[in-house]
Parts: C-alpha cells; sequence; structure tokens
C-alpha cells in the first residue's frame, strides 16, 4: 500500500522498486524540455527591450550548442557532433531572426510569445513536408525553440553534463531518450513521480546499474531546495532527508549487499548450471558495444536481445542504412565471434522520437507500435533490414520481429527480409543467405498460436515484459496500476509453460528475454516450466549464475510444483522470495 510516514525532520515515501540498490545523496531536479510560454503585452516602448532579450538569448543558445557539441566530439565523436551544426545553422538563420522581430513589433507582445509564434509557424511547415531531411530539420528547431525558451525564463537545461558532482536525479517522469542522453558517471540513483517497474526508461537504468525506484507519487512537490534523499531500490523506497539513524540502518543493508556482491564475483566465472550439473543458456540484453564487452566478460553466450531502437532514440532521427550499418558491425565486432540477436526496430509505446507521433495515441502500447509501424513504413525498415543483412557478412547475427500478433505478420516481414536480400545481391553486397528469423512472444495471441508461429520462426524469444501488460490488461508505465503488473500471475505461468512446451515440441529453441529472465528470484520457476536459455541485462548474470549453483533440479521440480498450486501472484511471489533468500542468505553466512 503506498503511504508516507513522517518522521521528525525525513520523510519516507514508498514507490515501485525499479532497479535494486542503495544511493544517497544531492538532488538534480531534472526538468523535462516543455517551458510553460509566457504570455503579456509589451508596450511599444519596451519593445527595443524585447528585441534585446531575444538577441541575448540567442547567444546564450549558441553557446549552450557550442559546449554541447564540444563534450560530444570528446565522448562520441566528430561524426556524432555534426548533428549540432545544423543546430547552429537555425539559430544563425536571418529569416527567422528577423521574423521574430517583426512580430515583437506587430503584435504587441512579448519575446517568449512571439518566438513561440514565429518557431511554431515553421514547425506545422516542416510536419508536412514528404521529405524525410526535411522533416528531421524541424526536430533541430523544436530543441532550438525549447532552449530559447529556457534561456529567457531563465531555467536549466534538462542535461546533466553540467553536474559537477554525482547527483540523485529526481523527476516527475523519464522517457528513454531522457535516459539515452544521460551522462550515467553523474548520476547515482533516479527516483521518480511516474513510470513502473518495466519502462523503457527504467530498463535502460538497471542495465547500467544505476539504482531506481517509480511511481513515488509526489516526491517531486515534497522536495526542496538543498533536500538529500536515500533511495531503495530493493524495496521501492525514497527517503528525504534521511536522519542518522536512517543512513546507519541502510549502511548497514548496503554492507550486506556488497558482501554478496563480493561473493557473487568471486565465482563469477565458473560455469552457468544448477548444483546438480544441469546447463543453463545465458545470453544478454546488450544495446551498446560496451555492453556486449561487458556481456562477453561476465561468460554470456552472445546478446539475446539488442533492442535496435536506442540508436534511433540516441540520435532522435531515423538513422540511414549506412549509419546503421557501422553501429550493427560495431556490436558484431565487440562480440568476438558469439551471435548477436538483433531485433527489429520497436518503436512507439514509450519508445516516441521527438516529433515523430506527433498526434499522441489514446492507448500507444496497443497502437502503433513495433512490427506495425514497420510494415506500414516498409521504407524504414527495408532500411534497417539490408543494414542487419550486411552486418550478417561479418559474424553470427540473427533477426528478431517485436509485437507479433498473427501469422501474417510474420510472413510479410520474411517477404520484405527476402526483398532486401535481393536489393543486396543487385548492388553486389555480401549477407548471410541463411540468417535466422524468429519471433517475440509477447502477445496473448502470440501464446495461443505459437505452434503456427513456429512453423513460420527459426527461434522464439519471450518479451515478459510486454506479455505481463497485454495479458493482466496493466499498462506497464501507469504506476496508477502497478500493482496489478504481476509477472507471478498464474495466466503467466500458464502462459509461459504452454510456450515451452510447445517449443519443445517443434524442436524450436526458445530464450526468455523480459525483465524476470534477470530477476534470479524467478530462474527455478522458469527453469521449472521448461525453460534453459535466458537473456538478461549483464549486470545481473553473475548472479543468476551464482544462484543456480545454490538448487537442483529437485528443487525446481518443487518450486515449480507449489507454484502452480497457488492461486494468488503474491503467494507465488513469496515462495520464489522466501526460496532464494533461504539459499542465498545460507551461503552468506557460510562465507563470513
Ligand atoms: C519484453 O517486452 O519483454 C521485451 C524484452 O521487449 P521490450 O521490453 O523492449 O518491450
Ligand atoms: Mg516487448
Amino acid at each position: 500500500m503506498i503511504q508516507d510516514v513522517k518522521d521528525k525532520s525525513e520523510l519516507m515515501l514508498f514507490g515501485i522498486p525499479a532497479s535494486p540498490g542503495i544511493a544517497h545523496g544531492p538532488v538534480f531536479r531534472f526538468l523535462h524540455d516543455e517551458v510553460k510560454v509566457a504570455t503579456y503585452e509589451v508596450s511599444e516602448s519596451d519593445q527595443e527591450e524585447e528585441i534585446k532579450r531575444f538577441l541575448e538569448a540567442l547567444e546564450m543558445t549558441k553557446s549552450e550548442i557550442r559546449e554541447i557539441r564540444e563534450d560530444v566530439a570528446k565522448n562520441l565523436g566528430e561524426k556524432e557532433a555534426g548533428i549540432f551544426d545544423a543546430h547552429m545553422l537555425v539559430l544563425e538563420d536571418r529569416a527567422l531572426i528577423d521574423d521574430v522581430k517583426k512580430e515583437i513589433k506587430e503584435s504587441g507582445e512579448n519575446v517568449e510569445k512571439c518566438v513561440h509564434r514565429v518557431t511554431q509557424k515553421y514547425l506545422d511547415f516542416f510536419d508536412q513536408l514528404e521529405d524525410k531531411y526535411l522533416r528531421e530539420r524541424a526536430v533541430d528547431l523544436r530543441d532550438i525553440s525549447r532552449r530559447l525558451q529556457r534561456c529567457l525564463s531563465g531555467t536549466t537545461a534538462s542535461g546533466t553534463a553540467f553536474l559537477d558532482e554525482p547527483k540523485i536525479m529526481v523527476s516527475e517522469d523519464l522517457t528513454p531518450s531522457d535516459t539515452a542522453a544521460l551522462d550515467r558517471s553523474k548520476i547515482l540513483g533516479i527516483a521518480t513521480d511516474l513510470g513502473g517497474q518495466t519502462s523503457h526508461a527504467v530498463i535502460m537504468a538497471r542495465a547500467s546499474g544505476v539504482p531506481a525506484v517509480v511511481g513515488l507519487r509526489s516526491l517531486t512537490e515534497k522536495l526542496s531546495q538543498g533536500d538529500e534523499l536515500l533511495i531503495d531500490g530493493f524495496e521501492g523506497v525514497a527517503i528525504i532527508n534521511p536522519s542518522e539513524s536512517t543512513l546507519f540502518r541502510y549502511g548497514k543493508v548496503d554492507v550486506q549487499r556488497r558482501k554478496l556482491l563480493n561473493l557473487i564475483d568471486e565465482e563469477s566465472n565458473l560455469p552457468a548450471q544448477t548444483a546438480d550439473g544441469k546447463s543453463l543458456h545465458i545470453w544478454a540484453n546488450a544495446d551498446t558495444p560496451e555492453e556486449v564487452q561487458k556481456a562477453i566478460n561476465a561468460g554470456c553466450l552472445g546478446v539475446g536481445l539488442y533492442r535496435t531502437e536506442s540508436l534511433f532514440l540516441r540520435t532522435n532521427s531515423l538513422p540511414s542504412e549506412d549509419e546503421q550499418y557501422e553501429e550493427y558491425v560495431r556490436m558484431v565486432a565487440s562480440s568476438g565471434g558469439k551471435p548477436i540477436t538483433i531485433r527489429t526496430l520497436d518503436l512507439g509505446g514509450d519508445k516516441l522520437l521527438d516529433g515523430w507521433n506527433q498526434e499522441r495515441e489514446a492507448n500507444p502500447f496497443m497502437g502503433f507500435r513495433a512490427i506495425r509501424y514497420c510494415l506500414s513504413n516498409p521504407k524504414v525498415f527495408l532500411d534497417q533490414l539490408r543494414a542487419i543483412l550486411r552486418a550478417s557478412a561479418k559474424g553470427d547475427v540473427r533477426i528478431m520481429l517485436p509485437m507479433i500478433s498473427g501469422i501474417g505478420e510474420v510472413v510479410r516481414a520474411k517477404e520484405l527480409i527476402q526483398q532486401a536480400k535481393e536489393e543486396l545481391k543487385i548492388r553486389g553486397e555480401e549477407f548471410d543467405p541463411d540468417i535466422k528469423v524468429g519471433c517475440m512472444i509477447e502477445t496473448p495471441a502470440a501464446v495461443s498460436i505459437c505452434d503456427l508461429l513456429a512453423e513460420e520462426s527459426d527461434f522464439f524469444s519471450i518479451g515478459t515484459n510486454d506479455l505481463v501488460q497485454y495479458l493482466l490488461a496493466v499498462d506497464r508505465v501507469n504506476n496508477e496500476i502497478a500493482f496489478l503488473y504481476e509477472p507471478h500471475h498464474p495466466a503467466v505461468i500458464r502462459s509461459l509453460k504452454h510456450v515451452a512446451q510447445v517449443a519443445s515440441e517443434n524442436k524450436l529453441p526458445v530464450t526468455v528475454c523480459g525483465e524476470i529472465a534477470g530477476d534470479p528470484h524467478f530462474l527455478p520457476l522458469l527453469i521449472g516450466l521448461g525453460f534453459d536459455s535466458f537473456s538478461a541485462s549483464a549486470s545481473m548474470v553473475s548472479e543468476m549464475k551464482f544462484f543456480a549453483r545454490r538448487f537442483s533440479s529437485e528443487d525446481v521440480e518443487k518450486i515449480t510444483m507449489d507454484a502452480e498450486k497457488k492461486y494468488r501472484p503474491s503467494e507465488v511471489k513469496e515462495l520464489i522470495k522466501n526460496f532464494y533468500e533461504a539459499r542465498v542468505s545460507e551461503v552468506s553466512r557460510t562465507k563470513s
């Protein structure tokens, strides 16, 4: 139950545990880019002053862009930094500057309103254009317009590059593109008012090992200037201005966790198997070459899920075939010959590009997302398919199709893969002609027809994050109903068992790749339901292997039988949590 507890000056808030770990430190209030546009009338005698404010804001914005450009050039390379040259061109555009000056004089309104009106006029024009390049300029203009508004209103930019010490990032909500833009070395933890356990921003936080608590409802409202924050990503608690005794208590939890992490680390090179020697196949969910490297070092078999939309979100654009190819080849190169499962574009839902999906859908997760978007935009899809196919000439690459809900989608996607192959043949480019194509099982429809999908697939991968939301009809990013988002639900358990059985009957490899695959609590149950292949965030792999060595096939059988007899998700949750804790604390005791 969510409640707030006040204890002297400290204030405890309960939310949703999103990424494990304890973090304590000063607060950085992350501002979203939307800035309220002030509107008021300006007398004729003050109009010159407004124009002066406009020109000053232009200069400030230019120096902000210059700094970002330098930073990006240093950290990511000159090519990526080039994105900001277009921003500079917009800021120096005479027509735009003259239009704003004219608007100030003619409307008799303040500069903020005039900048808004003029940039909106240009944006409306860009939005109607067919040409992709020109439409992308609209994204630059939108960014510039927000920056100008921020300079005019004196609020801080939302990036983290300027942070001089690591802080806990606090925000009402976070989008995946916000998280993609964060400098993670400067973020101790993340706490948000909104969001669910498997929102994509949170998955990215978990992948980088940053503790996070979401769904804290009124946190941002309750924080004041200079407050400190402690977050407990295990239990989903945030404490504003923790007292000495709270810090002491959490210090002890932190020490225990670190002790366990040291034990886990000592065993990280041991093979992935249960106590009685049953082998497990552990893959990684990785979106960058660095994450692939980390996963390979952790002993993963390869990449089981590469979410390609991460490149689109990082660059806030639709990258060209060549840009995608370069990124995929970098991924392949960092895998040292191990397989990379490239999931085709899964934009939509909570993963939107700026200015890409203007009219927000009423139900974005049930809307124009993933394979649906790709099949309706064959040009975008073919660009990606050619890039993936070209990368398949450089290593072991597989294609995975997200959000499949009907056989027709798989058939059509395979036709487009064939078309992409033929186009490459004509161009004389190399690719793997036998590239494997698999389906994600993440809709209830796909579970029901997995026997049919098996005939069209080389492998299955179960996306439990979406499967839970669609099966239980619970929006995965809505904190109001987060208590209903229950991967322990019997409906989920039965669906998983069904897919495992059908895959086995069809001799089709199947992997679980949603967040529960990397949650050690679930491991014995998933093995008992018939899985031996898991794709998880690299940061969880050692802990999974550590726990697997603490139970046998007999334990697996017993816990699965017990779980299948439970009617309530909370009972299953308790069962697997108690089992994990008993086995893990046993080790901590014997080793201390
Ligand atoms: C899933 O749905 O479980 C999954 C792995 O895909 P995503 O989280 O990117 O939707
Ligand atoms: Mg999914």
